[in-house]
């Protein structure tokens, strides 16, 4: 597929070539991008505003980890996934288009990110001093599906922004360490003093994952190996840590989430 799109882009850009030299004073053809099921002029795109990235703010080599660095990494340049049965092909399941057009999760009419997430990953960031790369946050029903598609039907806290895929650089073989300064979080944090549910965490075998899960009230942190837990944000070779938030203090309820309460939340 890649090639076949390699191929297309060739050969675009020497026909572009070719009508640049031999036909300047005539109109200009419009160029079409593929796009999903869709088509859109080339020049539709020209003069959109790009985002800064949100690690330019500063000159700090540790930037404060933001909603941000959780907004859904899906893109429409990326190729469709095939769905074959009997060798022929049954459906193609296309990805979201990212960040440019849809926001986070929404709550009282404003993006939201659980905040315990955000906090954990800037402790952590903070008491390690290396970098936290966030490889997966929030995913919309549409790059969920596209990213594992045996999620069609079940639920992932990923999908309402109660979830964070990540790992901290130079800690990429030392993942005890990483989740010993997540539980450090609530031994020193005051808000939780003489609170168990919060400060003791207990292990919990999980399904797929050859290392317990570590568990408190609020929390669920897995940690993934290498050959574990691989989908198209996680594709990366390292192991990482999956946190979901399990309690919301706000709410003061258990955070559930039904695909159907996952929403497209389309930017304005
Ligand atoms: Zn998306």
């Amino acid at each position: 597929m890649n090639y076949f799109f390699t191929g297309i882009g060739v050969s675009l850009i020497a026909l572009l070539f070719a009508s640049g030299c031999t036909q300047e004073q005539k109109e200009p053809k419009a160029i079409f991008r593929s796009k999903a099921d869709e088509r859109v002029p080339a020049s539709a795109q020209a003069n959109k505003v790009y985002p800064v990235y949100p690690w330019n703010d500063s000159d700090s080599p540790l930037k404060a980890i933001t909603k941000e660095f959780l907004r859904c990494k899906g893109s429409s340049l990326n190729p469709p996934y095939i769905i074959y049965e009997n060798g022929k092909e049954k459906d193609r399941i296309w990805d979201c288009g990212g960040f440019e057009r849809h926001g986070l999760p929404v709550r009282n009419g404003q993006e939201y990110i659980y905040p315990v997430l955000l906090e954990l990953l800037n402790f952590v960031q903070s008491s390690l001093q290396k970098r936290v790369i966030v490889t997966s946050g929030h995913r919309c029903p549409s790059h969920e599906q596209y990213i594992d598609e045996k999620h069609k039907t079940a639920s992932t806290k990923h999908l309402i922004g109660g979830a964070v895929s990540f790992f901290i650089e130079g800690y990429e073989t030392q993942m005890d360490k990483v989740v010993q300064e997540i539980i450090r979080y609530y031994a020193l944090n005051p808000l939780f003093s003489g609170k168990k549910e919060y400060v003791e965490f207990s292990r919990n075998p999980t399904s797929d994952t050859q290392t317990a899960a570590w568990a408190n009230k609020e929390v669920l942190v897995k940690v993934y190996l290498p050959n574990e837990g691989r989908n198209l944000d996680n594709r990366h070779p390292f192991p990482y840590l999956d946190i979901q938030v399990r309690f919301d203090r706000e709410l003061n309820k258990p955070v559930a989430c039904l695909w159907q309460d996952a929403q497209t939340y389309l930017r304005k």
